[in-house]
């Protein structure tokens, strides 16, 4: 089993706020999967491959991401030696991720290295797969969820707070495409692992959740001693 605390949920369940915040109560590092489908998608968009399969596919060769942190301790993303962080949260990457993240060869070359990363342990890994495909053996799996209506309003005021010009409307119509691409896909659809403990947000504040979900991890690690 590795030391590893995964994070599932659809899109605006607050799965970032909450996992880095447990991460820092916990000491471990923060894996941001989304944010690696998000600058490969804004590769192909920035190269007009999106009509162009093959070739994007092709891209993936040469792709490679590093997380840096700042004094302020946060997140950038860097992907191929450039610093994309300012440009990955836009309503048409958003979509392109969501989009890209179907292919196998995308997936596969993501999982590759998330399990490069992730090999010391010790962390808290968010995305979509953590629990079901990426690292099956974590010690403990969460899935977060909230009802679209909340998690559009979430990321309607993210938006706003980044100056991007949307509508609730737009948001929300978004979120349920974004759940139901993600969702049905052939490939690690998202779905929460058969043993993640599930938690909705709806009603919950940020500390809440990120006080339930310790609580439950340093459980499970006085209990893992006498495994
Ligand atoms: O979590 P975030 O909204 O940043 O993810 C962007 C998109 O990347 C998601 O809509 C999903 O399609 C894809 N993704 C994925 N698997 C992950 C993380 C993200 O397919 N582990």
């Amino acid at each position: 089993m590795l030391e590893v605390v995964t994070i599932d949920g659809p899109s605006g369940s607050g799965k970032s706020t909450v996992s880095k915040a447990l991460a820092k109560r916990l000491n471990y590092s923060y894996l941001d999967t989304g944010a690696m489908y998000r600058a490969f998608a804004l590769e192909v968009l920035t190269k007009g491959l999106e009509n162009h399969k093959e070739k994007y596919i092709n891209l993936l060769k040469d792709f490679y991401i590093e997380f840096s942190y700042n004094s302020e301790h946060t997140q950038r993303v860097i992907c191929n030696g450039r610093d994309v962080t300012d440009h990955i949260r836009t309503p048409e990457v958003s979509m392109w991720a969501s989009t890209i993240s179907k292919e196998k060869e995308v997936r596969e070359k993501m999982g590759y290295l998330q399990r490069k990363m992730g090999e010391k342990g010790k962390f808290v890994a968010e995305g979509r797969d953590m629990g079901t495909v990426v690292f099956k053996d974590a010690f403990v799996k969460f899935y977060l969820f909230a009802s679209p209506e909340v998690r559009a309003m979430r990321r309607y005021k993210e938006l706003l707070d980044k100056k991007i010009q949307v509508t609730y409307e737009e948001v929300l119509e978004d979120v349920k495409k974004r759940d139901e691409q993600d969702s049905n896909r052939e490939l690690a659809p998202l779905k929460p692992a058969e043993d993640a403990i599930l938690i909705d947000s709806s009603e919950l504040t940020v500390d809440e959740v990120v006080d339930k979900m310790y609580s439950i991890v340093m459980e499970k690690k006085r209990l893992w001693k006498y495994i």
